[in-house]
């Protein structure tokens, strides 16, 4: 298949949503070193509660739609506009559509890309999830772009997630409540660039194993 049907990929928001309620003391523990330890807890409420009103035969949309809602009324910090925003652009982008393939899927990466800049006001290398986000994204189009298939633009996304992720470990935070250290900062992996890697990771997979199956 070079395309996963819109219809009943809330299964595949499921799948986030537990991988990030599963690595929630690792999330907390990384934001405890540079934040104030809550972004693990408030990742889990916020994608627990999301898991138990999404269908697994909900559209893509649709569940985007449920876990912005969720993000956005129900969690606190930085995480539930954040990400409340990326989840609900994402949505609209995906919207309608009868199945989610490469060009559709590599549309809802850069609405959700283009949301969080519009609210956060962050850049790549002041540690955000943006050192993620943005790494991740241009590595998707650029295997489109050479070329490859769906499946290749995904494992491309991963690799750069992971790289992105791990690039934050050096970085001095410019922006949110890490940035109150200053140097002291640096050193840790920044809690929202590691829950943006495990999402997109997750994502990135329950695509890959839908279209091979
Ligand atoms: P809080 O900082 O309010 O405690 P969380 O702990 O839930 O919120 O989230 C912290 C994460 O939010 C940081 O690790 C960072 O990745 C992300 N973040 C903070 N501010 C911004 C911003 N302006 N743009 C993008 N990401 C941001
Ligand atoms: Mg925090």
């Amino acid at each position: 298949m070079t395309a996963l049907p819109n219809a009943g990929a809330g299964a595949l928001m499921q799948e986030v949503a537990a991988a990030v309620v599963e690595n929630r003391a690792w999330l907390s523990e990384l934001d405890g070193q540079i934040g104030d330890g809550d972004h693990g807890f408030n990742m889990a409420k916020g994608f627990g509660r999301a898991a138990e009103r999404i269908g697994a035969a909900d559209t893509l949309d649709s569940a985007l739609n449920t876990l912005s809602e969720v993000l956005i009324g129900e969690i606190g910090g930085s995480m539930g506009p954040l990400y409340g925003m990326m989840f609900s652009d994402m949505a609209d982008a995906v919207a309608g559509a009868e199945a989610i393939d490469a060009q559709t899927f590599g549309r809802m990466l850069h609405a959700g890309l283009d949301g969080v800049r519009a609210i956060g006001s962050a850049d790549v290398g002041d540690k955000t999830l943006l050192d993620t986000l943005v790494p991740s994204v241009a590595a998707y189009d650029a295997a489109l772009a050479q070329g490859g298939g769906f499946a290749d633009a995904l494992t491309a996304m991963t690799a750069a997630a992971e790289t992105g992720r791990d690039s934050t470990r050096d970085m001095v935070a410019r922006i949110g409540r890490a940035s109150r250290l200053g140097d002291r900062s640096r050193g840790v992996l920044d809690p929202g660039a590691t829950s943006c890697c495990l999402i997109l990771v997750t994502l990135a997979d329950g695509v890959a194993r839908r279209l091979d199956g």
